[in-house]
């Protein structure tokens, strides 16, 4: 009997809208689910304020995940989990009750329509990088937190 191979997957969270703090346990708890037997390690919560946006701060945090599924059957498991979280899509940027990014599917580089891996936003974005690098920090060059160093993000008490 073959194994099916899991590839490590990096996930980053957000929220800004509602009870932020109980999505994003909300949302640990189901990608714990499916990690399966494989571990899920988690950033500590950070909070950050909006980019190119309005809105209350956001909580943010990424996530470490083993998984068996494809990259697209996870961006549509993610996106599940999204909707289960009442998320509505009125203008882009808007306020979110959770967003879940796919960051980093094992080495993979990946450009369709749906999907671009790693996220074509992540170098720009310290509320991605910080949690990132507390969880991976081969995966964060110390260039690429350098170059995000003045964007404000903090742990969330
Ligand atoms: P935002 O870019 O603000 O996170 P959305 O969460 O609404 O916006 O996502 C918009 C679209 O981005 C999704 O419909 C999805 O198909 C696409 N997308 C492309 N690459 C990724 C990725 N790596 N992770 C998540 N969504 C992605
Ligand atoms: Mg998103």
């Amino acid at each position: 009997m073959s194994e099916r191979a899991v590839v490590t997957a990096y996930i980053a969270l957000g929220a800004n809208l509602g009870d932020r703090h109980a999505a994003l346990q909300q949302a640990l708890q189901a990608l714990r689910a499916m990690a399966g037997s494989g571990a899920l390690r988690s950033s500590r919560l950070y909070r950050s304020a909006p980019v190119d946006a309005g809105g209350p701060d956001y909580l943010n945090a990424v996530a470490q995940l083993t998984t068996p599924l494809t990259a697209p059957d996870l961006l549509r498991a993610l996106q599940a989990l999204e909707n289960a979280a009442g998320r509505q899509r009125p203008y882009r940027n808007a306020p979110r009750t959770l967003d879940l990014d796919l960051l980093l599917y094992g080495d993979a580089r990946i450009d369709s329509a749906q999907l671009t891996v790693p996220h074509p936003r992540m170098w720009e974005r310290a509320f991605v990088l910080v949690p990132l690098a507390e969880l991976a920090p081969h995966c964060v060059p110390e260039a690429a937190l350098a170059a995000v160093a003045a964007q404000a993000i903090a742990l969330a008490s």
